[in-house]
């Protein structure tokens, strides 16, 4: 795994011209099957994925922390919400709760998550491959397969089944 997670950044680059010009033409004309045909993908690709080899998202970019969140994690340390704010989280350019640093806080060396139970919704969805009409999010996922091995071996067969 060390060794696809240090080459994915260039494979990522090497096709990211290539993908963009792709999601630019699927979002175009989106094909009637792609939610179907996603959820198949992601089902086959995270079976035999092991995300506990990897933490690769856990270790190099945070979710985003909603309102329900913050709430959530909050109440399961038994902290007040403005608490567990100063203690955890930025706020980002984009105005949403981050991580103040990665590794994310939650990450045990084991690459268990310490709060896998109440952990962000973007942490349980990411990388998103499964989410209906998956043309829509085509500059996070062109981000996310730099990132996320899983995220761009689905994207390679995703073209692939689709030139068929
Ligand atoms: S979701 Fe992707 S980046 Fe995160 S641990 Fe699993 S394979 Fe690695
Ligand atoms: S909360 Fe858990 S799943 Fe989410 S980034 Fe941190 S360690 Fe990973």
């Amino acid at each position: 795994m060390d060794e696809i997670l240090k080459q994915l950044p260039q494979h990522a680059k090497d096709t990211h011209k290539e993908n963009k010009k792709y999601f630019d033409g699927l979002k175009k004309r989106p094909p009637k099957h792609l939610d179907a045909l996603m959820q198949e993908l992601h089902d086959a690709e995270f079976e035999r994925t092991d995300c506990l080899k990897c933490a690769n998202c856990c270790k190099t970019t945070g979710p985003l922390f909603t309102d329900k969140d913050v709430e959530r994690i909050a109440k399961h340390f038994r902290m007040k919400e403005q608490k567990f704010i100063e203690t955890y989280l930025r706020i980002d350019e984009d105005n949403d709760y981050v991580l103040q640093s990665v590794p994310c806080s939650f990450l045990g060396s084991d690459n268990y998550c310490s709060i896998y139970e109440v952990r962000p919704k973007a942490c349980r969805e990411f990388p998103h491959t499964d989410r209906k009409k998956f043309q829509q999010i085509s500059n996070l996922t062109l981000k996310n397969v730099a990132i996320c091995p899983a995220a761009f071996n689905i994207v390679e067969a995703m073209k692939k089944r689709l030139k068929d």
